[in-house]
């Protein structure tokens, strides 16, 4: 099938404030339905609404970090519908004059040669509120919470960039990553404050010319993994029904199909309302806003390093791998801040990245910790690292102190000190440990004479025999070094 898949998404992020975009209500998630209104959220006559300052800045935040071009001048539009979970029969919303135009996504998929196609390009972000709940009843009746309505949005919405259903995740990803770095929203898919509708549809080449399908804008998508599915199944069918059909873009209308999870398909749902449907006029009760260059400049400096800076640092400045600096920066900037202390105290760079991914990460996953409580700080980490590289302690043994300070919080010198844990250099009585192993396996040396075995494994084996006798103690650098200088002796003689 030898089609191209175009793809944009249009999220709805729940910014982090504790009120409401235009009242005072909270806006915790989970509380009992209609706990977290006020007369302006429930739309009763007579009621005014009131900007978040907050609201506007964190919405300020996002769009200067993804390099959007602020508007010195924005106003608020309302945007016309009827439904029961949006009492006032309209959302405040921005229309044609929106806080922020333009901006970029960087793609990491482009970074490991994944066949992305470069940054993302963004059309808008602008600020709105949300609407409330409908939750439907076994019986066939329905009831509203209107505890959401009001919360505000930030609506970012991409260029038709993206080329894959992996792309598109991947750009959500990034987005999410983004997002949370910026500490603007917290992202949660399962609890909404994170929400993507995905337009998809197929450049079709055939006979020289090149057919493009209807849009369909895709909605219902929880989860990563439910808008690659929903995308991937949705250019298969978009391709199969052109095969039946035929019709292209300017033939039909763009539709919203709406994604069933458990079945694996998209359901057709209303035909899509365009704009003039809405009737989106300025909002009278709400001026406008003007934004200064001192206003944007005193938000630039509260934007700090965001992820694709923080990769190419740790690549740059560290000298780690791509795929190390990715692994890293993707935990989310708690992990990226622990390594990026433990490696700026050690100045081992690669060792802080191989001991905070391999044995940090590992136990704050089966632990369920956070690294904020971790019992073992960075500098901490940073002491046992610089330990183990003076020779001290050799890995095995760093591993096991390691999991003594997690037990007990205590540092490094004070587990050490307790545990006997000194690593054996001295040439003797590695020495004395070799020449033992060695008399004790006749037939390993056998098997390297006769060139039987593979002589790695048979090497291998008698190191750890070494390593034993020295109750792994010794300094495996210098175990290696004696035992190939013995055995060449024997195998030369
Ligand atoms: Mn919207």
């Amino acid at each position: 099938m030898d089609y191209t898949i175009v793809i944009g998404l249009e999220v709805h992020v729940q910014l982090t404030t504790e009120s409401k975009m235009f009242s005072s209500s909270g806006t915790k998630f989970g509380l009992p339905p209609n706990t977290q209104t006020d007369p302006v959220s429930l739309g009763l006559p007579g009621t005014l609404p009131v900007m978040n300052r907050k609201a506007f800045e964190l919405a300020l935040k996002t769009a200067v970090a993804l390099r959007a071009e602020i508007s010195t001048f924005t106003k608020w539009d309302r945007k016309n519908y009827y439904y029961p979970d949006l009492p006032k029969n309209y959302q405040i919303s921005q229309y044609d004059l929106p806080f922020s135009r333009g901006g970029r996504l960087e793609n990491p998929a482009r970074r490991d040669g994944g066949g992305g196609s470069g940054d993302v390009r963004l059309i808008r972000v602008h600020l709105e509120e949300d609407t409330g709940k409908l939750i439907h009843a076994s019986g066939g009746d329905s009831e509203v919470d209107l505890n959401r309505a009001g919360i505000p949005l930030l609506e970012i919405v991409t260029e038709p960039d993206l080329r894959s259903p992996a792309d598109a995740k991947a750009c959500l990803e990034e987005l999410r990553l983004t997002l949370r770095y910026l500490g603007v929203s917290d992202c949660e898919m399962q609890e909404g404050s994170l929400r993507c509708d995905a337009n998809i549809n197929l450049h079709i080449p055939k006979d020289g010319k090149k057919y493009a399908t209807p849009i369909v804008e895709i909605k219902n998508l929880n989860s990563f993994r439910s808008v690659e599915r929903a995308l991937a199944y949705e250019a298969d069918r978009q391709y199969r029904k052109w095969l039946d059909d035929g019709l292209t873009i300017d033939q039909a209308h763009k539709e919203t199909r709406g994604w069933d999870e458990d079945l694996g398909i998209t359901k057709p749902q209303r035909t899509k309302e365009t704009a003039a449907d809405y009737r989106y006029f300025p909002e009278p009760d709400l001026v406008p806003v003007v934004v200064d260059e001192a206003w944007i400049a005193r938000i630039k400096q509260s934007v700090g390093e965001l992820p694709g800076e923080r990769r190419r640092r740790f690549e740059t400045e560290y000298g780690l791998s791509a795929y190390d600096a990715n692994v890293l920066v993707e935990q989310g900037q708690d992990v990226a801040d622990y390594f990026d202390e433990a490696a700026k105290k050690t100045g081992e760079y690669k060792l802080a990245s191989n001991w905070v991914q391999q044995d940090v990460l590992r136990v704050v996953k089966e632990r369920k910790l956070e690294i904020a409580t971790f019992p073992v700080g960075p500098a901490a980490l940073a002491d046992l690292i610089n330990r183990i590289k003076r020779g001290e302690l050799n890995t095995n043994q760093g591993r096991e102190v390691l999991a003594k300070m997690i037990d007990s919080g205590e540092s490094a010198e004070a587990v050490i000190e307790a545990g006997g844990y000194r690593m054996v250099s001295d040439v003797a009585t590695i020495q004395a440990a070799v020449e033992a192993a060695i008399a004790a396996n006749p037939k390993a040396i056998e098997d390297l004479k006769g060139g039987k075995k593979k002589p790695d494994a048979v090497r291998g084996f008698l190191r750890g025999q070494v390593m034993k006798a020295t109750g792994g103690k010794a300094d495996p650098a210098k175990v290696g070094e004696v035992l190939e200088a013995k055995l060449s002796e024997i195998l030369a003689s």
